[in-house]
C-alpha cells in the first residue's frame, strides 16, 4: 500500500478481479465471517461418527449437505435429527453412497452435487474429507494387503474427493474451501497404539494438503487445510478400545483437560476453516487434541 494510499482503496487493491460475492471485507460481522448461507458442502465418511456430527455442523451455520459414505444408509437417528434441522431451515440435505477410493463412482456423485447445489441456488463450495479407516497390528505383523488398504482409503481417498471438489469448484470459478480430516497421529507416534499404517496415512494427508494447497491457492482461490483431531470417542475408537480396554488409561494420561474428545469438539474448527473467517488460511494444520501433542 503506496503511503498515500487510503484503506479502502488497499481494501478495493487486495479483492480486484475477485467477484464481490467471495470478498472478505475487513468490516464483514463476526455472523457473516463464520456463515455458510447460500454454500453447499460436500462431506465423506457422512454416514456417521465425525462426518455425520460436522453435517450438522454445517446446516447450522446455515449451509447445504451432502453426505457421501460407503454404509448403505447413514446412522438412523442422527440423520432423522439432520432431516429436522435441514427441513426447519429450509435447507438441502442428500445422502449419496460412494466409496472415495473408486474413481469413476466419486466424480459422478461430485457431478450429482453440483447439479442438486444449482437446483438449490447454493453453489457447491467445498467439502470435509472425513472418510477413513483404521486399524491396530504390530508392525512386525502388518500385512501389506492391509497396509495398502489403510493408504488407499485414508490417503488416495482423500487426494480423489480433494480433486473432485476442485474440479467442479474450478468449472464454477468458485472460490472454496477444502478440509482433510487428518490426525495428531500424522505428528506423533500414538503411545500404546500399533497403528503404523494409520498414522502413515496421516502425516500423507497433512503434506498433501500443504501441496495442494501450494497449487489451488493461485489462481483459484481454493484453501486447502488440514483438521487434526485428538482421540475422539466414535466407532472408530470404540472398535480400539474393545480390543485393548487398558488404552484409555494411556490416552487419558495424555489429556490436560481431563476428558478425551467427542465429534462435537470439531463442530466449530470444521465451520471456521471451511467458512470466510478463516480466507487467509491456506496449507495449514489445525490440531484440536485436549492438549495431548503438548506434554510429552
Ligand atoms: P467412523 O465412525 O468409522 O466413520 C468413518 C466413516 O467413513 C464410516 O462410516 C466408514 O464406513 C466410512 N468409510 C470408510 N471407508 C470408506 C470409503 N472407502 N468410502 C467412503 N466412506 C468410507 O470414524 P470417525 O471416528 O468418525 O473418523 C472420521 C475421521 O476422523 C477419519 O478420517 C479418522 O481417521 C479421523 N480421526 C478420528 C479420530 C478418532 O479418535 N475417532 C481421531 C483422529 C482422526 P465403514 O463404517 O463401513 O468403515
Amino acid at each position: 500500500m503506496s503511503p498515500s494510499a487510503t484503506q479502502s482503496e488497499a481494501d478495493l487493491a487486495m479483492h480486484a478481479g475477485v467477484p464481490e460475492s467471495q470478498q472478505t471485507p475487513a468490516n464483514t460481522s463476526h455472523t457473516a465471517l463464520f456463515s455458510l448461507t447460500k454454500k453447499t458442502v460436500a462431506i465423506t465418511g457422512g454416514g456417521r461418527g465425525l462426518g455425520i456430527t460436522l453435517a450438522g455442523a454445517v446446516l447450522e451455520a446455515g449451509g447445504h449437505v451432502a453426505c457421501l459414505d460407503i454404509l448403505p444408509e447413514p446412522a438412523a437417528a442422527e440423520w432423522a435429527a439432520l432431516q429436522k434441522t435441514a427441513k426447519a431451515s429450509g435447507l438441502g440435505l442428500s445422502y449419496h453412497r460412494a466409496d472415495v477410493t473408486d474413481e469413476a463412482a466419486l466424480a459422478g456423485v461430485f457431478d450429482e452435487i453440483d447439479a442438486e447445489s444449482a437446483a438449490l441456488g447454493a453453489p457447491f463450495y467445498g467439502c470435509i474429507a472425513c472418510a477413513g479407516i483404521q486399524q491396530k497390528v504390530t508392525a512386525l505383523e502388518y500385512p501389506q494387503a492391509d497396509f495398502e488398504r489403510i493408504q488407499r482409503v485414508n490417503v488416495t481417498g482423500a487426494f480423489l474427493t480433494a480433486k473432485h471438489a476442485a474440479r467442479v469448484l474450478v468449472k464454477n470459478g468458485v472460490r472454496g474451501s477444502i478440509v482433510l480430516i487428518a490426525s495428531m497421529s500424522g505428528q506423533v507416534a500414538n503411545r500404546g497404539l500399533t497403528c503404523t499404517a494409520y498414522n502413515t496415512s496421516k502425516a500423507a494427508v497433512q503434506q498433501m494438503c500443504r501441496s495442494l494447497a501450494q497449487e489451488w491457492g493461485h489462481p483459484y482461490g481454493i484453501r486447502v487445510n488440514t483438521l487434526s483431531p485428538g482421540y475422539i470417542r466414535t466407532a472408530m475408537t470404540d472398535d480400539l478400545l474393545a480390543t485393548a480396554p487398558e488404552l484409555e488409561k494411556i490416552w487419558m494420561a495424555g489429556a490436560l483437560l481431563n476428558r478425551l474428545g467427542a465429534p462435537e469438539d470439531f463442530k466449530a474448527p470444521a465451520i471456521f476453516l471451511l467458512s470466510p473467517g478463516s480466507s487467509f488460511m491456506t496449507g495449514a494444520d489445525l490440531r484440536v487434541d485436549g492438549g495431548h501433542c503438548a506434554s510429552a
